[in-house]
């Protein structure tokens, strides 16, 4: 299946065709017919799947299709997210597919001043992405029009309807006109946001190309018991080991606080690596800034929290680091998901240590499967390792857990993620972890090929529409 037989206006095919964008990815392909249709959709596929343009393109399709639907140019479409960050790049996806069609497209976020954001606002742009918390102070200050909107959208729905957001997002929707579609998207998904989510979509069509909540098929991921003194020590010799010939290796690490990203990017800088740091406590700019220039490098070591977990789309990652823990699976998943993105395939290192036993195991029932261990690292703690026998967390009774993964290794050096790929295949040492990866995958716990399945449920308003 091609984008062509998608019953897409020509000017978007010819944005796809201009990006290369050929074939639709799997929740593409499912998700863009209904979502055509005007029906609700909740959609769950692996990070770096192309979620995105799944919503995007059905909404630019609507507004090419009907130009005039609302009175004059009305703010017809919502995009919810979590991150400034985000907000942004899906602004910037919006702007790339519809570029030819003079589409408005605001952008609504915090951190910033609100002067630009008010007069983009009172232009009656066709499509809103914003973070709630700044579009609740505009709509207080009377700067939003909700009443023409025929679309929300929940990006990292998830996220979106968790304890730091979900008030934030009923108010918003109680302030949207009741007749409109909803669409949902996310990797990761929990009960209690399907609870939610059922009480205020429509018969969602529900797109589930991936099982939900796993980690995208082509990260390959392992941990390594490492004492907390030595985590520099050993993120130090991973940036080495996988650095390509030039010395250079584009690697996202995660730390658990501001604080800890700071002390990090400084201590890296010490080394001679070049590090900056992006979290909570950075200006807007700042943040920018280093997102922007960490996309440019081809290498470079950005040191974040987990503002940069979810979302972002940034080409060639070819590392991620969690040197802490993440406190949830849902952020395991996401934030090794910056790497392997569309098709590429990637790596992710976790670093655990003294106390970390608890997430672990909680990170392992997240995703259903136990993580690989490198155990032939130059720093390793077996007494830490002894300290926390492990078990295979339960699967699900349909898809049952393949063999045990037996012990892996670090592998080689590499040049980029595609090299990547073939020398795990040729490397005798990463043979054993890439062979175990692959037979999970044939037993349909890890990395199955897409399946899709597609159905609607019925829902009872507790968020009435
Ligand atoms: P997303 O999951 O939306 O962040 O997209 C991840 C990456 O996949 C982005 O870099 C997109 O440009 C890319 N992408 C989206 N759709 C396709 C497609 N149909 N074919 C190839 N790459 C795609």
């Amino acid at each position: 299946m091609t984008f062509d037989d998608l019953p897409l206006a020509a000017a978007l095919k010819d944005s796809l065709r201009a990006r290369k964008l050929v074939q639709p990815t799997p929740v593409q392909r499912d998700a863009i017919p209904p979502a055509l249709q005007a029906k609700d959709v909740l959609a769950c596929a692996q990070t770096g799947s192309g979620k995105t343009a799944a919503f995007v393109l059905p909404i630019l399709q609507r507004l090419i299709e009907d130009p005039g639907a609302a009175p004059e140019r009305a703010m017809r479409n919502l995009v919810l997210v979590p991150t400034r960050e985000l907000a942004v790049q899906v602004a910037e996806v919006f702007g790339q597919l519809g570029a030819s069609e003079g589409i408005m497209v605001q952008c609504v976020y915090g951190g910033v001043s609100q002067r630009r954001q008010v007069h983009g606002l009172s232009a009656g742009p066709e499509v809103v992405v914003a973070t709630p918390g700044r579009l609740l102070d505009l709509m207080a200050q009377r700067h939003v029009d909700l009443s023409q909107v025929e679309c929300l959208v929940l990006d990292e729905v998830d996220r979106m309807l968790d304890m730091g957001f979900v008030r934030d997002v009923r108010k918003i929707v109680a302030a949207l006109p009741t007749k409109r579609q909803n669409l949902a998207f996310s990797a990761t998904l929990s009960p209690g946001v399907e609870d939610i989510l059922a009480r205020f979509m429509v018969n969602p069509v529900r797109v589930m190309t991936d099982r939900v909540s796993t980690t995208a098929s082509e990260v390959d991921h392992r941990i390594c018991w490492v004492r907390s003194s030595q985590k520099l020590d050993l993120l130090q010799h991973l940036l080495q080991l996988h650095a390509d010939s030039n010395g250079e290796i584009k690697t996202l690490v995660f730390t658990a606080t501001k604080h800890g990203a700071d002390r990090l990017a400084k201590k890296l800088n010490a080394l001679n690596i070049g590090a900056t740091a992006i979290h909570g406590n950075k200006s807007q700019n700042a943040r920018e800034r280093a997102l922007n220039q960490f996309r440019k490098d081809s290498g470079g070591t950005l040191v974040a929290t987990d503002v940069a977990a979810r979302g972002l789309d940034v080409k060639g990652i070819d590392l991620v680091i969690n040197y802490d823990l993440p406190k949830e699976g849902d952020s395991y998943v996401h934030r090794v998901g910056r790497t392997a993105r569309a098709g590429a395939t990637g790596r992710a290192y976790s670093f655990v240590s003294e106390g970390d036993d608890t997430l672990l195991r909680g990170i392992e029932r997240f995703i259903r499967q136990q993580i690989p261990v490198v155990n032939d690292h130059p720093f390793p703690c077996g007494q830490l390792e002894a300290a926390m026998p492990r078990q295979a967390p339960r699967q699900p009774r349909s898809r049952q857990a393949g063999p045990s993964r037996g012990p892996s290794s670090e592998g080689q050096p590499r040049r980029n993620t595609r090299n990547f790929s073939r020398r795990k295949q040729s490397s005798g040492r990463t043979a054993t972890a890439a062979s175990s990866t692959r037979s999970a995958s044939a037993n349909g716990t890890q990395s199955e090929a897409p399946r899709s399945t597609t159905r609607s449920f019925s829902l009872s308003g507790w968020w009435r529409r």
